[in-house]
């Protein structure tokens, strides 16, 4: 390597370990970087289905969320975003909102039933005797 290359070298280094100490001064732990999240990454030809001008994910990383009904705190895993984007084919501003007790729950219910109102005979066309 010449003695140019070393030095511009040595000067990216020292580039990437500066945004790497302002990353983690802007962020406690940068997200990846934290013991036992799991990224996957994504396959775009299975996210063709969203019409969005926004950018699609280049990964999934495991994502901390609060249940809407019980607040328990939850992590959606990378491979089941994966899963709901790609192959269930799920909106991609979709979230995960509640945990799988209290989604269960709500797929336990029973259909819930129509109104008791009993349903008004509507006109079809005015008949002609
Ligand atoms: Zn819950």
């Amino acid at each position: 390597m010449s003695q140019r290359r070393l030095r511009q070298f040595a000067s990216h280094q020292r580039q990437l370990r500066r945004a790497r100490r302002q990353y983690a001064a802007c962020l406690d732990s940068p997200p990846g970087d934290l013991p036992g999240i799991q990224r996957v990454p994504s396959n775009p030809e299975k996210l063709s289905h969203n019409k969005t001008f926004g950018p699609l994910p280049l990964f999934y990383e495991d994502l901390f969320f609060v249940c809407a009904d019980c607040n328990s705190e939850e992590i959606w895993a990378a491979a089941d975003q994966k899963w709901w984007y790609e192959e269930f084919k799920a909106d991609i501003n979709s979230i995960a909102t509640r945990c799988p007790t209290c989604r269960a729950a709500i797929n336990a219910r029973p259909m819930q039933q129509p109104a008791e109102e009993p349903e008004q005979e509507q006109p079809l066309l005015a008949t002609s005797a």
